[in-house]
């Protein structure tokens, strides 16, 4: 083992995820699916053997681990054909908040039921008219007595059917406008004045977005998250895990992907020898093995700091490793399509619906563009453009 190599553990971790997955597999997927049902059982069976809970604490239900042992999971799971999204906000966001911000009922309350999946936390951020600009959130939270009272919208939320709870990003009324001051409130999504309504997507995944509506939800002292004056740094805690989930979950779809085009490249033949014996069917697939491992190298990195406390650090590389798995990504995908031909767009081959599940890592959890532009102020010391 050298400083590039993940731990023999990590690497065991990572075979039996994907033996497990291995049973369920992308046809299991993609039924679940087409037919409107929810991928329930993986869900629960990784939260059982741990692999769910595998970054909270102990103490809490979890494994103890790191953001690179779940970051590991996550793209293992996709791998297989069965990314679940919803581990990138449960555990990996909300579970890594609670567990640095949550005060100790909190995290006995809440952890738990996340780390064995029975107890899946959605997380709203995302609203209609402010996009990729969280400054200009309006969700807003009124203290009356002891309790808060939430008001706002949030849309392209993530899986609030499945879940017990969403984390959702407000500011408070005295800080209703400028720069934003997020605080974070623990909702139940049964509560009342919460109502959520699915939105039609293209996406050929189980796990749903929605669009969701708190018209004066009443909330207990205690559904608020951290300090009430914490800023930014609490959101902050939940995001750079989020981007090195996001980085996995798309070099996981990637290597799905390409190990599909490959086995189709060696067996389909139409002129003399199977179609990978073309360059122009070896190349590109060799060009996005190239580019995949890449964008995996960086989300190690990216890991590997933040579970070494380096947030500063952590940040920069969980962006760049961001970028680079979901532009690895939507080029393996392409090229994935293209190597099987009309098959490539078959129902029974189940490669396009890649094309769009690669697409979304472009734009959520944070854009392309966004990453661009963060990269320019913050690593090359250019102008702040937005
Ligand atoms: C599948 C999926 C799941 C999601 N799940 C969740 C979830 O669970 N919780 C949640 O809170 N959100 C979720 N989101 C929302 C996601 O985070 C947003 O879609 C994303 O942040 C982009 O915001 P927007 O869609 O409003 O785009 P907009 O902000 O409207 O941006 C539109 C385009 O303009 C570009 N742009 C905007 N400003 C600039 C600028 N200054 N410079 C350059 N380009 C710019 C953007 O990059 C983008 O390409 C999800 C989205 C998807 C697609």
């Amino acid at each position: 083992m050298n400083e590039f190599q993940e731990s023999p553990e990590r690497h065991a971790l990572r075979r039996e995820v994907a033996k497990l997955a291995g049973r369920y597999g992308r046809e299991w997927f993609t039924e679940k699916a087409r037919s409107g049902e929810k991928t329930t059982d993986l869900w629960l069976e990784i939260g059982k053997l741990g692999y769910l809970g595998i970054n909270i604490p102990e103490e809490y239900g979890g494994g103890g681990g790191g953001i690179g042992d779940i970051a590991a999971v996550c793209e293992e799971l996709a791998a297989q054909g069965c990314p679940l999204l919803l581990m990138v906000v449960s555990p990996a966001i909300c579970g890594t908040i609670i567990t640095r911000y949550g005060t100790e009922e909190q995290k006995q309350r809440w952890l738990p039921g996340i780390a064995d999946g029975t107890g899946t936390m959605a997380f709203a951020i995302t609203e209609p008219d402010a996009g990729t600009n969280s400054h200009n959130i309006t969700t807003t939270a009124r203290r009356d007595g002891d309790a808060w009272v939430l008001n706002g919208r949030k849309i392209y939320i993530s899986g609030v059917d499945e879940a017990e709870h969403v984390l959702v990003v407000a500011r408070t009324e005295d800080a209703r406008t400028g720069k934003v001051k997020p605080v974070l409130f623990v909702v139940p999504t049964d509560a009342e004045g919460l109502e959520y309504r699915p939105i039609p997507m293209e996406i050929v995944s189980p796990e749903l977005q929605f669009q969701v509506f708190i018209d004066d939800v009443r909330l207990p002292a205690d559904a608020l998250v951290g300090d009430e004056d914490g800023g930014l740094v609490q959101l902050f805690a939940g995001l750079n895990p989020e981007r090195i989930m996001a980085a996995s979950f798309s070099t996981g779809l990637a290597r799905f992907a390409l190990g599909k085009a490959a086995t189709y490249a060696r067996e389909r033949t139409v002129f003399q020898g199977p179609i990978g014996t073309h360059q122009a069917i070896a190349h590109p697939l060799a060009q996005s093995k190239i580019e995949v491992e890449l964008a995996r190298l960086m989300t190690q990195k990216a890991a590997a700091l933040y579970d070494a406390g380096d947030d500063m650090g952590a940040g920069e590389a969980a962006n760049m490793a961001k970028y680079a798995a979901a532009e690895a990504a939507c080029d393996a995908a392409d090229r994935a399509v293209q190597t099987h031909g009309g098959n490539g767009i078959t129902q029974e081959y189940g490669m396009a619906g890649l094309l769009v599940a690669t697409r979304a890592g472009r734009i959520a959890p944070v854009s392309r563009e966004m990453i661009l532009n963060f990269v320019a102020m913050h690593s090359l010391g250019l102008p702040k453009s937005y």
